[in-house]
């Protein structure tokens, strides 16, 4: 028989006997087939007339007559132990009326070796096997089920160390990748051919037998002796195992019930083996039978047992015992048949094996420990030695952190990258350096905010000045809705008292030398040079007479007292603007008033554009509520191309289609006027820097320095400009170059005093377009 050939092995076995019926069986010289002649004989047994002779022929695998135990194992059953040895399932079978030799077979006799049975040949192989597969560690379990009258009995539950039985009884079940298995059967572990044979006689002490009219020592239940075995190489330290089961199942006599003239016990008994078997022929046809999707495996406790021994991926070989006399010739030929039947059973083995996840989990670290290995041996050639591949220490998190904060402060260049884990760790410390900061910069704006809204009762001037600021900041963002503040920023001025009491806090402030912490804070959160801009003139066209204090606050930190005791600066100011600066700082003036009148406007057209907006908002709304209702109620009929009603919404479509209208035309005036509101206030910053910068000269020439010391000065910050990379020279020939521009700078200072600052309407100077009035 070939091994694995997805056939079922179907042979038959004849019960040596003197009386062997030869006209009525006929066993043909090729091994594989009987013939059956059976005389149907009449009710009156002298009526030869009546009797009517039936033919039948059945090929199999085998039919054996008069072969030894040990013969009949070689050709039937040897392959099958040998296949679960290499991880495939195995099914031997015993079918076959009472007493037709298939306890014989499958257990063979107790007292003599030679006629052993196929158990313990299977059971001497394995081990024998084990012995010369050096190669594979085996462990070989036995478990010995009985099935009698529909219950599960464990025939080795007696042995010393078998679990206790279930209260719930055994059961039959299923599980993926598992398999069917007897929940509560005791399995046990064997070592040797002699260890396992004890179980096998134990079990067979315990088998219920029954008294019978045909034979005595008929065993009336199935019995299902399962060697379980597992293989793991020992060469291969893969994870992969193979399992498998050797089913050797010795049924009860098929025979049927009046034959056997059971009574009470024994009549009970015949009716279960009957039904067990018909299901389990049942079962075979089904499994035989490629069209149905359905086998009615769990009709019995035997046919779900048995249910991937049978078919599926499983070696499988049914011998079908049978007595070679005339007066069991009925039992014969029923016997044949269901061998017959089960030749039709195809099955598809396949090798179960399996993934052990210990054993997976410690190869694959065995595979990381080597490719650890290997790295470190690839970069210590291409020297790389402070590669890591381990979870990196607090010390070495630590060093990371110090690396990134001196590379934000700019005291490192550049950050050497190591290993994929330290450049994990050095974006991990960037993204919480980038969280610190915004935490930051949170803190110090509601600080900020807590703070000017406090001031708003004292200093009205910085009310405005941040109100306006953070329009412009709103505008800058794309933010149409007017600020909470703008209230506040339209309150009147405030009362003489509280100026006064603003004025003498900054004076305290000044002459505590470096302001308020808010005035810090500010001063942090916004940009340097964008705050020297933003200094003393600031508050100049609210404050107009009252502001010259806090202007004199905000100037340029105090100059040092000249030998010659110049004035001081604040004081200074004052007279350079009334003076030599007037003219720039009516421009400045000038400026800022043109600028509040645009942020006013812009500041009017952002709450029109957001009204729009609204508008819009709402009317979608509206319009999407009546499809919504009018989805309900199913479309507007159209008769004649004609609408039979008219859509209640077109009015609102309209509405929205020129609110839409009206929302650009808006949007376009506001964006016009942002854009006139950065310009003004870049205009204003330009007219401020010159104010500071060309005071700064004149305080310098007229109570500092002689003038030819500032040249020198004004000479020297040039070459520092040129230093600082901004004028670097190509070449020394470009010296000219820089002379002639520092002579147009010197002139262009000289000239400062009577500069002439843009001016709103003067040629050259962007003209602000008219706003269209808002409809
Ligand atoms: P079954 O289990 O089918 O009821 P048994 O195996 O108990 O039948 O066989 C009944 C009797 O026939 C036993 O005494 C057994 O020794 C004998 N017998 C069966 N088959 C053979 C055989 N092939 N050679 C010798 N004796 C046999
Ligand atoms: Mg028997």
């Amino acid at each position: 028989m070939k091994a694995h050939s997805g056939e079922v092995g179907v042979f038959v076995r004849i019960r040596p006997t003197a009386n062997f019926a030869q006209d009525l069986i006929q066993c043909l010289p090729d091994g594989q087939t009987v013939n059956v002649h059976h005389r149907k004989n009449s009710r009156k047994p002298l009526d030869t007339r009546k009797s009517h002779v039936s033919s039948w022929s059945f090929q199999l695998e085998g039919v054996l007559r008069d072969v030894s135990q040990e013969e009949f194992y070689t050709r039937v059953c040897r392959w099958v132990v040998l296949g679960a040895l290499d991880g495939y399932n195995g099914t031997v079978m015993c079918f076959g009326q009472t007493g037709a030799g298939k306890t014989y077979t499958m257990t063979g006799s107790t007292e003599s070796y030679k006629q052993r049975g196929i158990i313990p040949r299977a059971l001497q192989e394995v081990f024998q096997e084990v012995e010369i597969r050096t190669e594979h560690a085996f462990n070989v379990y036995l478990s010995y089920l009985e099935i009698y009258n529909e219950t599960l009995v464990d025939l080795l539950s007696s042995l010393q160390g078998s679990p206790r039985p279930s209260p719930h009884g055994m059961l039959v079940m299923e599980e993926p990748g598992r398999g069917v298995f007897v929940r509560g059967l005791s399995l046990h572990p064997v070592h040797s051919e002699e260890e396992a044979l004890n179980l096998l006689f134990e079990g067979e002490m315990n088998r219920i037998i029954g008294s019978h009219a045909l034979n005595r020592n008929s065993s009336r239940s199935h019995c299902i002796f399962t060697v379980h075995i597992e293989a793991r190489s020992r060469t291969l330290t893969n994870a992969k195992y193979v399992t498998s089961k050797l089913n050797l199942v010795d049924l009860a006599g098929s025979e049927r019930l009046g034959k056997t003239g059971s009574e009470g016990q024994m009549l009970k008994e015949a009716v279960y083996i009957n039904r067990s078997l018909s299901f389990l022929e049942q079962a075979i046809l089904a499994l035989g039978d490629h069209r149905r999707e359905h086998v009615p495996f769990r009709q019995s406790k035997l046919t779900h047992a048995l249910k991937d021994s049978l078919g599926g991926n499983c070696n499988t070989v049914l011998v079908a015992n049978i007595c070679g006399e005339a007066a069991q010739i009925e039992e014969t030929l029923s016997t044949l048949r269901f061998a017959g039947r089960m030749k039709c059973v195809r099955t598809d083995p396949v090798v179960n094996e399996h993934t052990d996840p210990a054993a997976q989990i410690k190869k694959l670290e065995k595979e990381v420990q080597k490719l650890k290995e290997e790295l470190s041996i690839s970069n210590t050639l291409v020297n790389r030695l402070e590669s890591t591949y381990k979870p990196l220490s607090e010390a070495q998190q630590a060093e990371i952190h110090s690396q990134v904060q001196r590379y934000l402060e700019g005291s490192l260049e550049e950050i050497n990258i190591i290993s994929v884990r330290q450049i994990q760790a050095v974006f991990a410390q960037f993204k919480l350096a980038v969280q610190e900061q915004e935490q930051r910069v949170k803190a110090q704006l509601c600080q900020t905010h807590n703070l000017v809204v406090k001031d708003q009762s004292a200093d009205t001037a910085d009310v405005k000045e941040c109100n306006t600021k953070d329009i412009s900041e709103d505008v800058e963002a794309g933010r149409f809705e007017a600020p909470q503040s703008t209230k506040s920023a339209q309150r009147p001025s405030s009362t003489k008292a509280k100026t006064k009491k603003c004025r003498e806090k900054q004076n305290q402030n000044k002459r505590q030398g470096d302001g308020s912490p808010v005035s810090r804070k500010r001063l942090e959160s916004a940009s340097r040079s964008k705050l020297s801009c933003v200094q003393a003139p600031e508050k100049e066209p609210e404050a107009d007479t009252e502001s010259q204090d806090t202007q004199e606050s905000q100037l340029p930190g105090n100059a040092p007292l000249h030998p010659d005791s110049p004035p001081p600066k604040e004081e200074a100011f004052e007279e350079f603007k009334l003076g030599q600066g007037s003219k720039i700082n009516s421009i400045l003036k000038e400026n800022k008033a043109v600028l509040l009148e645009r942020r006013n406007l812009l500041r009017q057209l952002t709450e029109e554009v957001n009204a729009v907006k609204r508008d819009i908002d709402c009317t979608a709304t509206v319009i999407q509520q009546h499809r919504e209702l009018r989805g309900d109620q199913g479309q507007y009929l159209v008769m004649e191309g004609e609408p039979l009603l008219q859509e209640p919404d077109a009015s609102l479509l309209m509405r929205l289609r020129d609110l839409k209208a009206l929302y650009r035309q808006r949007y376009e005036v506001l964006r016009d006027i942002k854009a006139e509101v950065n310009y003004c206030q870049h205009l204003v910053d330009q007219c401020r820097v010159r104010l500071l910068s060309e005071f700064e000269i004149w305080y310098k020439k007229s109570f500092l320095v002689p003038e030819e010391e500032l040249d020198v000065t004004m000479k020297k910050s040039l070459r520092q400009e040129c230093l600082e990379g901004r004028l670097l020279p190509d070449n020394p020939s470009s010296e000219s170059f820089y002379n002639a521009r520092y002579r147009t700078m010197k002139r262009r200072d000289s000239r400062a005093l009577g500069f002439t600052p843009v001016q709103r309407n003067s040629p050259g100077q962007r003209r602000f377009p008219p706003i269209p009035p808002v409809s």
